[in-house]
């Protein structure tokens, strides 16, 4: 069976090799967050502008004030949104606030807090570097330098950054369009009361949650009984979207029809098991050009082989780069054994309130327990080599939500 890093390279090497086509809009600064940037941005001046003070203090020659304590000639304030049109001579100064051009002659700026302002002169306690609490002009970006490249998602840096260099009209990539598939005859919309043998369709919900935090939209379509001929129809209204997920019946049981009904209609299937633990019976491959995934029908399971597989497979189909689940360290509060050889993703909770961070199991009935995975924020990592964790040991974890 294919291990979880095997699966995953498969899945992040059928989407780099792809033909995509990739459309582009342009979207208002206001409305790009989220969005992935469809073309290269360069800084359209140098930043900072121009030598900027960093302090709010007095605007010096470095060398005046080699040998404090020195008295300088005070001649004038510079406020942020001004500028000096003066230069600064041997023995003088200006004052000189945060975000102010620093003015000709002066190479370096004084913090207040050393300084001591009397009558027509200052009196400098300490010494200063050239160039000291002064970002110099271009330092930052020359004009005309890249800051951000194509294919980078927008959040609330980048949005600044936009900002910053005027870009207020944003070129984009479409965002990918996800049919949503539900299968399964005990599966009910969630308006409806379910008969006791029957449960409610909390997979779209989620996977819709989770396909838009993706940056992607959500096409729900109507819950798929465990009929060939409805699944077919309801699989073929789906490839119109960009990305086909089905939920559920990709097991091996009588009624799983899936893979079945996928293959009749020419599908090509590069993987159908992944050895991870919830999700084994995951389904990635391609029929009539579109990239689908068969998700265990379990909602633990939908969840994390949607945050594992799908989404970083969606940021690709919307132009940005693979983003492969970010695992992060902490200490595992209790001894831990597993001899499936899988790589296990269970919901436990990280505390990070004192020390190094330690994660711990959360109580849970299984894959098809939202119950307990509702307590969880993250989930422990264990991989198939660690077979035997000792209280302290550490180990991988993978936040709830990206
Ligand atoms: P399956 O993968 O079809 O064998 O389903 C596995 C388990 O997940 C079963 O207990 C199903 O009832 C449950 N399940 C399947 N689809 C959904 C869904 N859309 N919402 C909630 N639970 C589901
Ligand atoms: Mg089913």
């Amino acid at each position: 069976m294919l291990s979880f890093e095997q699966a995953l390279n498969i899945v992040k090497e059928k989407l780099a090799t792809a033909d995509l086509r990739l459309g582009t809009e342009v979207v208002p600064l206001g409305e790009a967050c989220g969005r992935v940037l469809a073309e290269e941005v360069v800084a359209d001046r140098d930043y900072p502008p121009f030598h900027r003070s960093i302090r709010d203090g007095f605007a010096v020659r470095a060398e005046d004030v080699a040998t404090p304590p020195v008295e300088l000639r005070w001649r004038g304030e510079i406020r942020a949104g001004e500028h000096f049109t003066g230069t600064v001579g041997a023995g003088e100064c200006v004052s000189i606030m945060t975000g102010a051009p620093l003015p000709a002659g002066a190479d370096a700026v004084v913090m207040v807090e050393y300084a001591e302002s009397q009558e027509d002169n200052v009196k400098i306690h300490r010494g200063v570097q050239t160039g000291e609490n002064v970002v110099p002009q271009g330092s930052e970006a020359r004009a005309g330098a890249p800051v951000l490249p194509r294919g980078r998602r927008l959040g609330a840096a980048e949005l600044g950054l936009l900002a910053t260099v005027g870009k207020w009209r944003v070129p984009v990539f479409v965002r990918p369009m996800v049919a949503i598939l539900p299968t399964g005859d005990e599966v009910v919309p969630v308006e409806q009361r379910p008969e006791w043998f029957q449960i409610r369709n909390s997979n779209a919900i989620s996977l819709s949650a989770q396909v838009v935090a993706a940056g992607g939209i959500p096409h729900c379509l109507e819950i798929a009984p465990d009929r060939p001929e409805a699944l077919r129809r309801l699989i073929k209204e789906g490839l119109n979207a960009d990305l086909l997920l089905l939920t559920g019946g990709v097991s091996v049981g009588r009624y799983d029809f899936v893979e079945q009904v996928l293959a009749d209609l020419g599908a090509e299937f590069y993987f159908q098991s992944v050895a991870l633990r919830p999700g084994k019976p995951l389904v990635f491959g391609r029929v009539a050009g579109k990239f689908f995934f068969g998700l265990p029908g379990n909602p633990v399971s939908t969840f994390v082989t949607f945050a594992l597989f799908a989404r970083p497979a969606l940021a690709a189909l919307g132009g940005a780069d693979f983003e492969a689940p970010l695992f992060l360290r902490a200490r595992i509060d209790k001894p831990f054994q597993q001899r499936t050889g899988l790589t296990a993703f269970l919901p436990a909770r990280l505390d990070r309130s004192s020390g190094d961070p330690v994660v711990s199991l959360v109580g849970w009935q299984g894959s098809g327990d939202l119950v307990g995975a509702a307590v969880a924020n993250c989930f422990l990592v264990v991989h198939p080599d660690q077979t035997n964790l000792t209280a302290g040991d550490w180990v991988d974890v993978m936040a709830k939500e990206r």
